[in-house]
């Protein structure tokens, strides 16, 4: 899928047609930023990828799309072209890389995050160069994975564009944004699809669970079914379930192990996306509760029934902020052992 994302004919998904309308009408808000904000997995990069091809074509065709043959077209198809800008973080970039240097044992951690030097290079790029295209897309996701020097290095350029730039930049937790960028953009907020819409790019019960759990975000849930994450879904929901009979530490012991398994490893299922799942299981449980439907595990509501009318509210809610705190920590544990048993104990909490 990453290959395609490269080629000029790039669409975006079904359910963000209305918006490119509105984006590519000839009426359309001028801005030399714009800012797409929405959940992971919905195909915001797909939207951003379209339009920087849009933007590079020399004649595009009437529905906004580029045309994939003119040279730029076909500049941009090889994946050279000088005023085409993506940026992105070096996990991301690196993947290829990262797989031929597993086998050496040589391979070396890629940074999650956009880093200083990659805004550097950008600037040094778009002011230094010898020709000043009038097209040049600057595609950047995601936004927020950005310490606040790069953020500012980056604040630098949107508050002076160099000529003929677009910035398309992408974003699931503009929270974590700085104000300043916030206000130099124009901001789309992008929503997930309906599920029927969501469900049709997808095929098979475990896919269309594996949507619940994203929370209705289609390419998250393809994404995770190609990996296998189905079969990991049902044990954690296995062993979730049967903790008051584990115990939280013999439960965090085998978990710990759980993550360092090949099959693991390899679904690249880590850490944080096992928090993540206790926390939307707490979540559900707050739901139900609550009267409301299961949003996350709905095939799991009658288990998650028989457990929520046993807690009371203010507890399991307490248990989900306690899991969001944890959630911040997950992504670079001092110790994941330690991180388990911690997020556990408050989760077995609940029932004592
Ligand atoms: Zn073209």
């Amino acid at each position: 899928m990453a290959e395609n994302l490269t080629l000029p004919n790039v669409r975006p998904l079904p359910w963000l047609h209305p918006l490119w309308q509105r984006l590519t009408a000839p009426d359309a808000p001028a801005a030399h930023a714009l800012l797409f904000i929405g959940p992971a997995g919905i195909g915001k990069r797909q939207l951003a990828e379209a339009l920087a091809a849009r933007i590079l074509c020399e004649q595009p065709q009437d529905d906004g799309h580029a045309c994939g043959q003119c040279p730029a077209c076909r500049l941009h198809a090889s994946g050279n072209h000088p005023d085409f800008f993506r940026i992105v973080p070096e996990s991301e970039q690196s993947d290829e890389a990262a797989d031929s240097a597993e086998g050496t044992g040589t391979a070396k951690k890629a940074s999650q995050q956009i880093v200083i030097e990659q805004i550097r290079q950008l600037q040094a790029a778009l002011t230094n160069t010898g020709h000043q295209s009038e097209r040049r897309p600057v595609l950047i996701d995601p936004l927020e994975a950005m310490n606040a020097y790069t953020a500012n290095a980056l604040l630098k350029l949107l508050e002076e564009p160099p000529a003929g730039c677009r910035f398309l930049l992408v974003c699931a937790a503009p929270a974590r944004l700085l104000p300043t960028i916030l206000s130099r953009c124009q901001c789309w907020r992008l929503a997930a699809p309906a599920p029927q819409e969501a469900a049709a790019l997808l095929t098979g019960d475990e896919a269309n669970a594996l949507l619940a759990l994203n929370g209705g975000a289609p390419l998250a849930a393809q994404r995770q079914s190609e990996q296998g994450w189905a079969p990991l879904m049902h044990r954690f929901v296995q062993e979730i379930s049967a903790l008051p009979q584990t115990g939280a530490l013999a439960l965090a012991a085998r978990w710990e192990a759980w993550l360092k398994q090949r099959d693991t490893v390899d679904a690249a299922f880590a850490l944080p996306n096992l928090v993540d799942w206790l926390h939307r299981w707490v979540a559900d449980l707050a739901l139900l509760r609550l009267g409301a439907d299961a949003r996350f595990f709905p095939t799991e509501r009658a288990r998650l029934q028989r457990q929520a009318q046993h807690f009371p509210i203010a507890t399991i809610l307490t248990c989900y902020n306690d899991l969001a705190q944890i959630r911040h920590a997950a992504s670079h544990p001092l110790n994941a052992r330690l991180l388990l048993e911690d997020m556990l104990l408050r989760y077995a909490r609940l029932a004592s």
